[in-house]
């Protein structure tokens, strides 16, 4: 599926919805996240929809290492890649996904703790 109308995620990638957007390329799409949980964060997302990580792992092995590369890029542009950041991938409702459509949040700017909450 390339695209589902009732997702969020599908509407910011296709600018029906606003979001400032960090980062685009053939496959993913990076934004700040609408609730920001540290003073960098940002979600990137693949373009086409595609539910989780058991859907990537069906419809795009490499998805998972292109939003890396995003990241790594992200980081870059936005001067956060010496101090460390944190990528988190929420897979399923137990684990916290509430957006069915797959996406690692990178959160930068702030102290993070291990474990997490
Ligand atoms: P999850 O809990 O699914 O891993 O994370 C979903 C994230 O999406 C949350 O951090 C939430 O703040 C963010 N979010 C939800 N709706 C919107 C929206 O309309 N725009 C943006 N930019 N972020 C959103
Ligand atoms: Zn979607």
């Amino acid at each position: 599926m390339s695209e589902n109308e009732d997702c969020i995620f599908c509407k910011v990638v296709r600018g029906k919805l606003p979001a400032y957007i960090v980062y685009k390329d053939d496959f993913v799409t990076a934004f700040h996240d609408i609730n920001p949980q540290a003073p960098v964060h940002v979600l990137i997302v693949p373009t086409r929809h595609i539910a989780d990580l058991e859907a990537a792992a069906q419809e795009d092995p490499e998805l998972v290492g292109r939003m890396s590369q995003a990241a790594t890029r992200i980081a870059g542009d936005l001067h956060v890649a010496k101090n460390g950041y944190r990528l988190v991938l929420n897979n399923g409702a137990g684990a916290g996904q509430i957006v069915p459509h797959v996406h690692m949040h990178m959160m930068a700017g702030r102290k993070f703790n291990w474990p997490p909450g």
